[in-house]
Formats: structure tokens, C-alpha cells, sequence
């Protein structure tokens, strides 16, 4: 038996049962299959290896004195773009999916990992390797639950594909590209989304239920760049909510242990990223990490809008009083909450800084979670880059 099959005596874990990184597992899928053998170097949460696997991936390491490489890591090109004729239903506009559709047309890939939902329920994940246009686009929008993107590992190496493009968040391509040389690929894509604040099913229905006016009609939601949850109902009707008005106190403990203790907002170990917190309100953001991102870009050109990245404003005073704030549970009076965000919308951070706020008040909320919770884990778990982020505040003990 060669070392690449090596993996195949490894026993998935049942459903349900304790895993690996205990509390913090993020559910990412690997240890439903048989490379759970490599889970030790592969779990983002036993074994932090961004820094390294950055420089594998992308052929160099992040250059920490570049102010834009410290927070969006390795890239080549940054842009704002939108698609010219958006998806309906989409998350955003649609780039993600349109990606994969061009890959497969074309023959680039055999198959397409990514996250449909179950019948029964618009938000429970259900990963699939897409072999169609038509199950890709199935796939479209969030389901902004954990998801075991990477329980479909096993079927890939028994189908026999040769190429194949993934898409997910960070800790789910963390642990792929642990595994990468182990899954007889000749060519790999890797299509990632930012990541932050995910819950679990039961966090995801506390939430709606705490946050939105009629939960069971929400379809999708997102923190959007003007400081408010935009809510997407089933009758196509929007509805916003001041982040400042959030009720801390109450869903201060919805986010699951694993998105309290990740540092790899950006997906750092992705070809190509795509979200929105870079770019102006209503626009895409992209981060075109190496030549592989670059190629798939390259098959959605000619259908997008494109502009320059923007960078105004000045996040650091809105950070610091975010630390505290947060970890006292504070919040406001609806009318005072919708009045300040008013003001941070009219003088606030855009563009890459708006993207900056959200990375340092995220990253200084979760460097005090490791080290309250677990301290142990904190100097080898944070990378050198979060380290960096979160030394420009004074944090509470
Ligand atoms: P679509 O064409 O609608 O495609 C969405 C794709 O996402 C699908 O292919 C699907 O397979 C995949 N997907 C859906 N849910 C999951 C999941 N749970 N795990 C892995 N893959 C999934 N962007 C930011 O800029 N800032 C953020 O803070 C941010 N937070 C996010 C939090 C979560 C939980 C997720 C899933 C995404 C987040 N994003 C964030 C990315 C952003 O919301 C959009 O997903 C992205 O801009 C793509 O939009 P689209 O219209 O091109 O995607
Ligand atoms: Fe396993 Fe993934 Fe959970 Fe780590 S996060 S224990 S690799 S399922
Ligand atoms: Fe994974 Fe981090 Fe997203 Fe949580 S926030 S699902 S740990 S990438």
C-alpha cells in the first residue's frame, strides 16, 4: 500500500460523536471521512499552519510590512466588481457561482464541491460535488451555518476526478490544503469566501428570532458595509437593522467556539477570494491571490463591472470603543442605535478600512476569547499577522 492510500484504513467518525477539536471544531466535514487520518496536521483548530501553508500554496510567505498583505495576505490584485447581469437569488451578485459554472463549461474542472441546502430547510448544508450548471446554481447563497464542506472528500478520490474546483471558508481550506497531495488530484482550484461570526443551526434560529421581524420568511442576510443587517424576506421585501442595535447580551454566545477563536477571515489559502467588505456598498470584492485566481478570474471578466479598490476614512477610534462595548454586552436604544449608525455610514470607514474595522474588532474580540478560554492554545494558535492586528489596541483583561 503507497502513503497516499495509506489514509483509506482510517474510520470516518459516526454523526454526533465527540471530534478531535472538541469544542472548537467548526464541523468543516474532514473527520466524516477517511482523511480524519491526517486530522492532527490538517484540524485548523489542533494545528495552526496558515503561515506555512501560504507559502506552499502561493509560492511566497505574506509580506507583514505591507499594510494591505497584513490584512488581506498574499495577493497579486484587489478589485470591486459586480456582474453585469446579477443571479437572481444569489448571495451578492452572483461571481462565485458564475465562476464555477465557466470552469465547468469549459471543461476546466469534471466537478464542483460547494453547499446546497436540504429540503426541508432553506439554511441546513448540504455539500455536493456539482457536475452541472444546474446543481451549481443550486447552490447559491449562504447558508451562513456551519458546513461540512469537506464530508464529500471520500466520494472525489472514488469518483476518479482528476480536477476539481472547491469552494468555502477558510477553516474547511485550511484542512484541504493540509490533505491536498493525499487526493490524486492533477489540478486543484480553490474558490473561497471571507468568513466570520458562524453559527450552528440552533445559533442561526436564536439569532433570526432575536434579530428580524418575521424570522421563518428570511431568506438571506448579511452585514452589510453601511453598519446594518440587511434581511432578504421570502416576499422579496428587505429589511435592516443596526448593528448597534443588535441585543448583545443576548447573542453574545450564538457564535460557535470555532468562529470565536479563527484568525483566517480572509481565507488566506485560496486561489481567488471573493466577498464584499472591501468594496463600495452594493459591490463584490476580490482578492486575486496567485496565476490559479488569476486564470479563474480571467473566465468571468467579460461579464463583470470592474473598479478600482477604495480606501477612506479612519476605523481605528471605532475599533477601540467596539472592544469594550462588545465585552460588556452593550446595547443601545433602537433609536440611538439607528442614529449612530447614521453617522458612522455618513463619516465612517469605506472600502478597504471599512474591510479593516471589521478584521481588527473582530480579531481583538477573538484574541481575548483563546486567551480566556484557552489560554494554553493562544501564542501557537494566533498567527504572527492577527498578532500584529490586535497589538495596535489596548484590550481589557
Ligand atoms: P453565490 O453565487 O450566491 O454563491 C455562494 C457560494 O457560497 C455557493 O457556491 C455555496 O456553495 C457557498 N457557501 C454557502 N454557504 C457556505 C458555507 N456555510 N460554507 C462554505 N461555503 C458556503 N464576505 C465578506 O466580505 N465579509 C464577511 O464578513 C463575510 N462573512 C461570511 C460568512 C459566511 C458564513 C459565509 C458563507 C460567507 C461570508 N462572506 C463574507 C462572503 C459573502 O457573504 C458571499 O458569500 C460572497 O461575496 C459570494 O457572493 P456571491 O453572490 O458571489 O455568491
Ligand atoms: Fe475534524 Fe474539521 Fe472538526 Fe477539525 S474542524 S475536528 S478537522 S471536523
Ligand atoms: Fe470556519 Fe472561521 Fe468561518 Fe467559523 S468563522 S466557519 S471557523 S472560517
Amino acid at each position: 500500500m503507497t502513503s497516499i492510500e495509506s489514509h483509506k484504513k482510517a474510520k470516518a467518525l459516526k454523526p454526533g460523536s465527540v471530534r478531535p477539536a472538541k469544542e472548537l471544531c467548526s464541523e468543516c466535514g474532514l473527520c466524516d471521512t477517511y482523511y480524519i487520518h491526517y486530522v492532527k496536521e490538517a484540524c485548523a483548530f489542533i494545528t495552526q499552519r496558515i503561515d506555512e501553508l501560504e507559502t506552499t500554496t502561493h509560492n511566497r510567505p505574506r509580506n507583514l510590512e505591507d499594510e494591505n498583505e497584513l490584512y488581506f495576505g498574499v495577493h497579486q490584485e484587489m478589485m470591486s466588481a459586480r456582474k453585469q447581469q446579477p443571479i437572481e437569488g444569489a448571495q451578492w451578485t452572483g461571481i462565485v457561482s458564475s465562476i464555477a459554472i465557466e470552469m465547468l463549461n469549459r471543461g476546466l474542472v469534471e466537478g464542483v464541491v460547494c453547499v446546497q441546502n436540504s429540503k426541508e430547510d432553506r439554511f441546513q448544508p448540504m455539500p455536493i460535488i456539482a457536475r452541472t450548471p444546474e446543481e451549481i446554481l443550486a447552490a447559491k447563497v449562504n447558508k451562513p451555518t456551519l458546513s461540512p464542506n469537506l464530508s464529500v472528500l471520500e466520494q472525489i478520490e472514488k469518483s476518479g476526478m482528476k480536477r476539481l474546483l472547491v469552494i468555502g471558508v477558510g477553516c474547511q481550506i485550511q484542512a484541504l490544503r493540509a490533505v491536498e497531495k493525499k487526493l490524486g488530484l492533477e489540478k486543484l482550484y480553490v474558490l473561497g469566501t471571507p468568513c466570520v461570526d458562524n453559527v450552528t443551526r440552533a445559533g442561526l434560529q436564536k439569532f433570526l428570532e432575536t434579530t428580524s421581524r418575521s424570522p421563518q420568511t428570511v431568506v438571506s442576510y448579511e452585514f452589510m458595509q453601511d453598519f446594518r443587517v440587511h434581511f432578504k424576506h421570502e416576499d422579496g421585501s428587505e429589511e435592516t437593522v443596526p448593528f448597534f442595535g443588535l441585543k448583545t447580551n443576548v447573542l453574545k454566545d450564538i457564535f460557535a467556539p470555532s468562529c470565536m477563536s479563527c484568525f483566517d477571515y480572509v481565507n488566506s489559502l485560496a486561489d481567488i477570494v471573493v466577498g464584499y467588505m472591501g468594496a463600495p456598498y452594493k459591490w463584490q470584492w476580490i482578492v486575486v491571490r496567485n496565476d490559479t485566481g488569476k486564470e479563474m478570474l480571467e473566465l468571468v471578466k467579460n461579464q463583470l463591472d470592474t473598479q478600482p479598490v477604495i480606501s477612506q476614512g479612519n476605523r481605528k477610534p471605532a475599533v477601540q470603543q467596539s472592544i469594550p462595548a462588545y465585552d460588556q454586552a452593550v446595547t443601545l436604544p433602537m433609536w440611538a442605535a439607528k442614529l449612530m449608525g447614521v453617522v458612522i455610514d455618513k463619516i465612517g470607514p469605506k472600502g478597504l478600512e471599512y474591510a479593516r474595522f471589521s478584521i481588527d474588532s473582530h480579531f481583538a474580540r477573538n484574541y481575548l476569547y483563546v486567551k480566556r478560554n484557552h489560554g494554553e492554545k493562544l501564542e501557537a494558535h494566533v498567527p504572527e499577522f492577527a498578532k500584529r492586528i490586535v497589538e495596535q489596541y489596548k484590550l481589557p483583561e
